[in-house]
């Protein structure tokens, strides 16, 4: 959460660096800011509120500059104001910083300063970086870097500039990512490729304690010992255009709509990759597999578990990461820890993934973001080829895994011996024509749109459905709220008559999902009990004779394997959360009090 850029070059940094935030946006947005070199100081402009706030003010107090640091907020500690925004400067002047990220010792750092003489301005746990390089700083800005950052304890990336070195941007990370841009004009650091990538395809990733040292005309890396590194650049692949909206009024429905090329382009990429993985790795010598993951990339874990068990026969474990990290986890070097994370950096997660390996369990992950701290840490990753995902409620990303994830399942039990070659190939070709599915499903969005449109005034909408149609109805539900702010409970159709049926009542909407045969007049049983009781229900199913009625509508999803159903599924139920929220005014890429990149507890 909270991105973060920097610029020194040749071209004026005000206009880079926020057009920056703009793609950085989507990790928080509660306020934002930016500091330049101006005039042998500081011109600093801090606001709350929206990025488009701070623009404004800009235009009524322009800054120029060419080198400047920026930052647009999701707030942890102290609320969002202009003065909590970021950059933060000491009381002298002298040093100023953006940070994303948390300082768990802040308190004592605070106290260490006021005790010395040093006043604090803001309520963040981010000013006392500031305030102890000041306190600490004799002239040279590296030594300064490496004995603060020696001293912090939580995760920090930083960008930092000192009066005393006027042509020089300085950045540091632990926990948190940041890149570094190189382009003909000047030098970056992001906290995300999108924020400059239409400057610069040629990135460098830097590792946790690492040093960069950016001017105009180059970038050195160097060690907490000083020592410098030799770093090598990547070469990113997506275009510019693919952190644009191009046209749609959200980044949210752009991704929807993205989804057939992007299932296609895992599919492709995944197949071999996980084929050639699989012949290092024995799978035999597991007994176990967890997997572990937050928000939407748990719920493609839940769905995996259906898809695992039924294939390989094999246990499965699906678990928070949040609690995984801390509760004492049974997993040792028999167990195979599945980590699920769209930008790689989710902090819930790489700690699950330290804490697994630390219990020599063997980690496998599946990610999106290219040279991410999981992509990089993890025994094996495999990557989505989902693209830059910029809307906070993910979809695209989503799909994406869940095909990773029916790759993976395919291979364990064809080597297992679960599943002969024959019904092996029978399941790839038909994860094959899922994308094709979708994009039948996607030409439908008018009709999803229209039952959208007179779902907007119902208080509570639930999603029901058994075995792999409750895992997928988990994510509708967790879609539906995060975007639309409508209260939302998915359940297992069964277990609505344990407490649940007590929320039913006149208008309220059940979604139920129906997709597998033999659970079929189960699933219709409790559609049935919801009805009784008043609700309105909108199926979503492959069984085309479904009922339509006053109570209930239908819409019909292409026929393929239950256990690849909720790909469909879901298409459908991101649909219409997205119409359900466009039809409320929602900010639909920007839901308020989230954010994407989770990076921080
Ligand atoms: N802890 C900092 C603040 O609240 C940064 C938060 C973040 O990176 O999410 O301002």
């Amino acid at each position: 959460m909270c991105g973060i850029i920097g610029y020194v070059g040749a071209q004026d940094a005000v206009p880079i660096i926020v057009d920056g935030l703009k793609k950085l946006e989507y990790r928080g947005y509660d306020s934002a800011g930016i500091a330049v070199y101006a005039n042998d100081g500081f011109s600093v402009a801090k606001q709350e509120g929206r990025l488009n706030a701070l623009e404004t003010r800009l235009e009524e107090q322009p800054l120029f500059g060419h080198l400047g640091i920026g930052h647009t907020r999701w707030a942890t500690h102290g609320e969002p104001s202009d003065v909590n925004s970021h950059p933060h400067i000491g009381s002298q002047n002298k040093i100023a910083i953006v940070h994303n990220g948390i300082i768990e010792n802040y308190k004592q750092l605070k106290e260490y300063l006021e005790r010395r003489g040093v006043s604090f301005a803001s309520q963040t746990d981010s000013e006392v970086i500031a305030q102890l390089a000041e306190y600490y700083h004799r002239g040279n800005i590296l030594d300064t870097v490496i004995k603060v950052t020696g001293r912090l304890e939580g995760s920090f990336a930083l960008g930092i500039m000192c009066l005393d070195e006027p042509e020089t941007l300085i950045a540091v990370k632990k926990d948190n990512p940041l890149i570094v841009g190189v382009s003909e004009h000047g030098n970056f650091i992001a906290s995300d490729v999108p924020a400059i990538l239409k400057h610069t395809n040629k990135v460098y990733y830097l590792n946790d304690k690492e040093i960069t040292i950016l001017r105009k005309d180059g970038v050195r890396f160097f060690d907490f010992d000083k020592e410098e590194l030799q770093k090598t650049p990547e070469t990113i692949t997506w275009s510019f255009d693919s952190a644009e909206k191009g046209g749609y009024p959200h980044f949210m429905l752009k991704e929807i709509m993205e989804q057939p090329k992007i299932m296609r382009d895992t599919i492709n990429n995944t197949s071999a990759s996980v084929r050639e993985a699989m012949n290092e790795l024995d799978i035999t010598q597991f007994n176990k597999i967890v997997i572990t993951a937050c928000g939407s990339a748990y719920n493609a874990g839940f769905v995996a578990k259906y898809v695992f068990e039924r294939l390989c026969r094999f246990p499965v474990e699906v678990e928070l990461a949040s609690e995984f990290r801390y509760k004492d986890p049974i997993v040792d070097e028999r167990t195979l820890v599945i980590l699920v994370s769209q930008s790689g950096e989710t902090a819930d997660t790489i700690a699950a993934m330290r804490e697994a390996k630390a219990r020599g369990a063997h980690t496998l992950s599946i990610v999106n973001v290219v040279g991410s701290a999981i992509a990089k840490e993890s025994d094996i990753c495999f990557y989505t080829a989902a693209g830059p995902e910029i809307a906070v409620a993910t979809t695209k990303a989503f799909s994406a895994q869940l095909v990773v994830l029916y790759i993976l399942a395919i291979e364990f039990a064809l080597r297992l011996g679960k599943l002969t070659a024959d019904d092996s190939d029978k399941l790839t070709a038909e994860i094959a024509l899922l994308p094709d599915k979708v994009e039948t499903l996607l030409s439908q969005v008018d009709t999803i749109q229209k039952y959208a449109a007179s779902c907007v005034g119902y208080k509570s909408i639930f999603f029901i459905g058994r075995n792999i149609d409750y895992a997928i109805a988990m994510e509708g539900s967790l879609k539906l709220k995060e975007i639309s702010y409508i209260h939302s409970e998915a359940y297992a159709g069964g277990e609505l008559k344990h407490g649940t049926i007590s929320l039913i009542e006149e208008e309220t909407l059940v979604v139920a999902i129906a997709n597998c045969e033999r659970l079929y007049p189960k699933i219709i049983s409790n559609v049935e009990q919801v009805i009784s009781r008043g609700a309105k229900v909108l199926l979503l199913s492959n069984f085309e004779n479904a009922e339509q009625n006053d109570h209930q509508s239908h819409i019909l999803l292409p026929p393929t394997v239950d256990l690849f159903s909720p790909s469909l599924s879901v298409i459908v139920l991101q649909l219409f959360s997205y119409y359900v929220a466009a039809n409320k005014g929602a900010d639909i890429d920007k839901p308020r009090n989230l954010a994407k990149s989770v990076t921080v507890e």
